[in-house]
């Protein structure tokens, strides 16, 4: 049985629900501008000063559809070298004695929470691309010998899953609310690993566990009921597992390392990889890094068949042939580049299995 494992970037989200990472904060400021919520007003105050300070927007006299936003990793690297170098930034510093400091800090985890809001409002899948996806594979019986591995931390893939019935998703790693032995009644468990967190797990940094909650974004819980977002066992605020898109990716916490590791051990014993949705960026080096392992680590590197899916409407040849190149340079000529888009795939999961090596 040919082993596959199915590599979801940003496009694949992006496919199925409005591309919203490209322009988070004007979707940010009209959520609050069209629900008359702020959803926390914290937060609100600190990224409005934030921009009125360091990059000249004024939201409160501007209308959000004109303003001209820093992308997500600017307004973020700024706040991450500021941390890295130990500098402060005008009216925003680190941590001092003074009792209100490290304004910094809190931006940081407002800007992370606010992608979190933001992805998670706009997280349905209207034309159930992904489900779509999931069944054609059960149906075809593929579904035990696919791994999922994703870069997205929205749970459209999760919840794709979540729908097909006597199997269970093996995120790799144990989670403290769940019984370790959940799994065992069902026809099965598949593999996702989300290897820049997700929007449905918590982290506790004193018991060093980790939550994941089912009926609901736990981060969204973090924000609008702070409350009710305390570990249950030593009542410390729990944390977000969310590596965001910038230029100093950490991915220090155990969790995260645990599941990249299960991804490289799950990688090398699989056939091909299909890439949808997933550009290959210059930036994502820890990715890199880890194909070229599973690449190379193996009986026979010859045996690994690389497929990417990442074509969409109106694409142009020129971003078509500098993605090729990316891929084929780094991954060599094993890589077949397809003109196909994550909707013509998922349309038919199985045919494609077949065409494939
Ligand atoms: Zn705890």
């Amino acid at each position: 049985m040919v082993k596959t494992a199915i590599f979801l970037g940003g496009g694949a989200s992006a496919a199925a629900m409005a591309p919203v990472q490209a322009d988070l904060f004007r979707e940010y400021f009209r959520l609050v501008r069209d629900s008359d919520s702020v959803i926390n007003s914290e937060m609100y105050r600190e990224v409005t000063a934030y921009f009125a300070t360091l990059f000249d927007i004024d939201i409160t006299k501007n209308d959000v559809e004109n303003l001209l936003f820093p992308t997500f990793e600017e307004a973020l690297g700024i706040l991450d070298l500021a941390v890295r170098r130990r500098e402060a930034l005008k009216d925003f510093d680190l941590e001092n004695i003074s009792k209100n400091s490290n304004r910094i800090g809190f931006l940081r985890q407002y800007l992370v929470l606010l992608m979190a809001a933001v992805l998670d409002y706009k997280s349905s899948d209207p034309r159930d691309l992904h489900c779509s996806m999931i069944q054609g594979l059960e149906r075809a019986g593929l579904l035990m010998d696919t791994t999922f591995i994703t870069t997205n931390y929205d749970t459209l893939i999760d919840d794709a899953l979540a729908r097909v019935p006597f199997y269970q998703i093996d995120y790799g790693i144990d989670f403290i609310n769940l019984n370790p032995n959940y799994a065992s009644s069902s026809a099965g468990s598949v593999k996702l690993y989300k290897i820049h967190g997700s929007l449905n797990w918590l982290y506790c940094p004193t018991c060093n566990t980790i939550s994941l909650t089912t009926k609901e974004k736990g981060i969204i819980r973090l924000l609008e009921d702070m409350k009710n977002s305390d570990c249950k066992r030593c009542q410390s605020v729990m944390l977000p597992v969310i590596v965001p898109p910038t230029f100093f990716k950490d991915m220090s916490n155990v969790f995260l390392s645990l599941v990249w590791n299960k991804a490289e051990q799950a990688l090398l014993e699989v056939n091909r990889i299909i890439f949808c949705g997933y550009s290959f960026s210059d930036a994502d080096m820890h990715i890199k890094y880890l194909m070229k392992r599973i690449q190379t680590n193996r009986v026979e590197p010859s045996s690994l068949h690389i497929y990417v899916i990442n074509n969409h409407h109106g694409k142009n040849e020129h971003a078509r042939i500098s993605e090729k190149r990316r891929y084929t340079r780094f991954l060599g000529r094993l890589v077949e580049y397809t003109d196909l888009a994550f909707e013509d795939f998922v349309n038919d999961p199985a045919s494609y299995f077949h065409t494939f090596h």
